[in-house]
């Protein structure tokens, strides 16, 4: 079954601007898929989209099986904190907060009892290879473990479909093959995981890609 289900989707801004014209697009639970497009192309509204983050203007959005449309602002904030993970450019980590904290303060809008957020954030950590970084706060860490953390706050509540924006734009090529690597592996232990980027050097390694041009899927 799908876990993100887009149909006949279009999105025009306030000023006029069409940013997504007649979007059909379906990701299955499991997939690990790249919507690749050059800047303006509407990767972003897209994302906003699928993260439920906005309305299509026309069209449906079905994301674990809601219907976007039938959902109420507060259900909408509920079905993102409890099944869709985030992973941005800018990694947005608390600086006086360690990794374990940083983890643990992303299941707080999910309803997990703090002694179930700690110990879930430590597993999600594990499972990001910086089971001895539990308690580094960001300055402490690299680029790349940084985003490692950031991988690790989004999986840490077991999401549906884990959205990552651009997540490799802020490091080397080396800590970003490594960002890739990762996505790879928790795509592997079951994470179904939507990537966006206007990399065709990270896309082009990815098993399915969606490519965007002037807000159409071509
Ligand atoms: P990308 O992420 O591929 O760069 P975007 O979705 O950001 O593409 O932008 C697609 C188009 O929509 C662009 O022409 C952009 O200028 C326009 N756009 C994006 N966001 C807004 C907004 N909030 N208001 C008006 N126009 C916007
Ligand atoms: P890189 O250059 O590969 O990004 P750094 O030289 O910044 O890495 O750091 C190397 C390792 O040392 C990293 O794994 C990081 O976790 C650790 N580290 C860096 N700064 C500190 C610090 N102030 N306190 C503790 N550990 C640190």
């Amino acid at each position: 079954s799908d876990v993100i289900e887009l149909t006949g989707v279009w999105r025009t801004y306030p000023g006029g601007v069409t940013a997504v014209r007649s979007v059909d697009l379906t990701v299955a639970y499991g997939e690990l898929v790249a919507i690749v497009g050059p800047s303006g192309s509407g990767k972003s509204t897209m994302l906003h989209l699928i993260g439920t983050l906005d309305r299509p203007s026309q069209g449906s959005v079905r994301i674990d099986g809601y219907d976007v449309a039938t959902l109420s602002d507060r259900q909408l904030s509920a079905l993102r904190a409890r099944r869709i993970g985030f992973v941005f450019q800018q990694f947005h980590l608390a600086p006086g907060r360690d990794a374990v904290a940083n983890v643990a303060d992303g299941l707080l809008y999910a309803g997990v009892a703090r002694k179930e957020r700690e110990w879930r954030a430590e597993a999600a950590l594990v499972r990001v290879g910086l089971g001895d970084r539990l308690t580094h706060r960001p300055h402490q860490l690299s680029g790349g473990e940084r985003q490692r953390v950031a991988i690790a706050r989004a999986v840490a509540g077991d999401p549906a479909v884990l959205l990552a924006d651009e997540p490799t734009g802020n490091l080397d090529s080396v800590s970003g093959a490594g960002v890739v690597e990762l996505l790879r592996e928790l795509n592997s232990a079951g994470t179904t995981v939507l990537v966006i980027t206007h990399d065709h050097a990270i896309a082009d390694g990815l098993p399915r890609q969606v490519p965007m041009r002037d807000g159409e899927v071509v």
